[in-house]
């Protein structure tokens, strides 16, 4: 059967327009399928300066040390934005500068507790020009994507960068507790609320799981139950919403046992969302269900049930974005307390509606009508995507149509 209708355009609740602005020129090995074509795409790099490289997939291939150390000043991050190479000729170009980070690079309890920072060196280490933001917002739109809430904001003077460019109504600011308290007090309103890093992430094998990986490894967990005690009491403290990272159940039953206990305490808790709840089980989806925490969810990330089949066991890959049983058995609503988003892995509509309505497993399975409530813009005011769905085929064509008169286009 085939089916055609229209969806307003989408609103992505997570992911990153200013880092993906910014770094858009960067060499990426993403087509990339052997070590030696990405070896050879690295050597193109600028030797005169520090090249970051995205796109590299550790299920594909790994590099030695001395495979880099022949390459020009890189940076190499994981796809997952949780672990990075940095080559020999990078290190002699920071000198003395960025010891910690230098030092710490492999350690990865340490790049999980330090990510933030981590990325802000990345970033400082471009020129930024501000039309790399309209051209990036302009990608944006050609994908379908009107609204990307920005989750974690790297240097104050991108907040009035985007009221000045116009995409200050098109994206919701979150910040570390870190970079809050470095804001005035003005820019401090700006901030909707405070993102927190609970574990790490499935690519860099540092989601904190309950059963080990394959290789024996269990992830990692950044904080201990008092410190995310302490730290969820800060953001009550100043008033804000709180989005805490997880994606591994161990750091899934962390924040909820947390959450219990201040909820118990104080009688209730800030506005929460977990980001990514990748591994929710039943039992927890229903105490987080019953915390009214939102769920912000990534149906791209279906697609991780085969693409990480290398480090997962078959229980778990199954588990991976059980969105039948936290809408079917524990009442999640989409657009209330389920919300949808990509994390720029890839943006746009096209991957994420193929995968939310003909996923690799039928527990993943979202109806069109549950990915627009959870993905899209309450009208189709500023523009429509024209949908057509082939059940037999399971595929889906878009075509995203806007207004081109738009002043910000
Ligand atoms: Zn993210």
């Amino acid at each position: 059967m085939i089916t055609k209708t229209k969806i307003p355009l989408l609103k992505d609740h997570h992911s990153h327009p200013f880092l993906s602005a910014l770094l858009s020129d960067c060499i990426d090995l993403k087509e990339a399928q052997t070590k030696e074509e990405a070896l050879s795409r690295m050597r193109e790099g600028n030797k005169d300066k520090i090249n970051i490289i995205l796109g590299w997939s550790n299920h594909r291939y790994l590099f030695e040390e001395q495979d880099l150390d022949q390459l020009p000043p890189i940076i190499i991050c994981n796809t997952s934005f949780h672990c990075f190479l940095i080559n020999r000729a990078t290190k002699e170009k920071l000198g003395n500068s960025h010891q910690a980070i230098l030092t710490n690079i492999n350690d990865e309890k340490w790049v999980e507790q330090n990510l933030p920072n981590i990325l802000k060196f990345i970033g400082s280490l471009k020129p930024f020009r501000p039309q790399q933001l309209k051209t990036f917002f302009r990608y944006l739109l050609q994908q379908g994507v009107w609204f990307a809430e920005e989750m974690l904001l790297p240097f104050e003077w991108v907040i009035p960068l985007f009221r000045e460019k116009g995409y200050f109504d098109r994206t919701r600011f979150w910040a570390n507790m870190e970079m809050f308290h470095s804001l005035n007090q003005e820019t401090q309103k700006e901030v909707y609320g405070i993102k927190v890093f609970t574990d790490g992430a499935l690519g860099s094998k540092t989601a904190a799981l309950k059963v080990p990986y394959s290789s024996g490894e269990k992830g990692v967990l950044v904080y201990s139950d008092e410190e995310l005690h302490q730290l969820i009491d800060q953001v009550a403290g100043i008033n804000k919403a709180i989005a805490l990272h997880a994606i591994g159940d161990r750091a899934i039953a962390q924040i909820v046992t947390v959450l219990s206990k201040i909820n118990d305490e104080q009688g209730g808790i800030p506005p929460t969302r977990i980001e990514h709840s990748l591994f929710i089980s039943q039992h927890d989806a229903q105490k987080a269900k019953s915390l009214g925490i939102t769920l912000s969810m990534q149906p791209n990330f279906s697609i991780d049930s085969t693409r990480f089949q290398d480090r997962l066991s078959e229980c778990y890959y199954r588990q991976i974005n059980p969105f039948r049983m936290l809408i079917d058995d524990i009442g999640f609503v989409p657009g209330e307390d389920l919300v949808f988003g990509s994390d720029g892995l890839p943006y746009g509509v096209q991957t994420a509606l193929e995968m939310a309505l003909f996923p690799p497993l039928p527990s993943q399975v979202l109806t069109l009508d549950e990915f627009v409530g959870g993905y899209c813009m309450p009208s189709q005011k500023n523009g429509f995507i024209e949908v057509t769905i082939d059940e037999e085929k399971r595929s889906v064509l878009t075509k995203v149509k806007f207004e081109a008169r738009n002043p910000v286009f």
